[in-house]
């Protein structure tokens, strides 16, 4: 299990625009008190669009994407020949840091964003999760920058 200070040094650097930015942390402190989530579509290597997710699990403490609400944002980012850029949620309590659950849970080779709205402004860090098969319970942790265009 990883903690805090395990994270390899960043290689990577995600590029957000400030509106991009500032929509996702918009829905994030809607879906207080629970966490909420969102993906991200991109082009040519620039996020392009929020789109705004439902947390199927209702809950402060974790979140899940409604799997037919998914299936619909996959379609839309396909049929505008955009990509999957990265997907978000929010930590209402806790660091932006990957939880072992979110660890878990993680089945995408994209950027996690995750949203710390115990810090004002809320932080926003984005990790890779590597796993060797995407059903494993594990995976390393690595970090990538997020660098705001203000
Ligand atoms: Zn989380």
């Amino acid at each position: 299990m990883s903690e805090a200070g395990d994270a390899k040094e960043p290689t990577e650097t995600l590029i957000l625009p400030a509106e991009i930015t500032d929509e996702m942390i918009e829905h994030c402190r809607a879906g207080r008190p629970n966490e909420a989530c969102g993906i991200l579509a991109s082009q040519d290597g620039g996020m392009v669009k929020v789109f705004r997710m439902t947390n199927a699990t209702l809950s402060p403490l974790r979140y899940s994407l409604d799997p037919k609400e998914q299936f619909a944002v996959y379609r839309a980012i396909e049929g505008r020949g955009w990509e999957l850029g990265a997907v978000f949620h929010s930590h209402t309590h806790t660091e932006a840091y990957p939880s072992p659950t979110d660890v878990r849970l993680a089945s995408e080779d994209v950027p996690y964003l995750i949203v710390s709205l115990a810090d004002e402004p809320p932080s926003v860090r984005a990790f890779r999760i590597l796993k060797a098969n995407w059903t494993d319970q594990e995976g390393e942790i690595k970090e990538v920058s997020v660098s705001v265009l203000r």
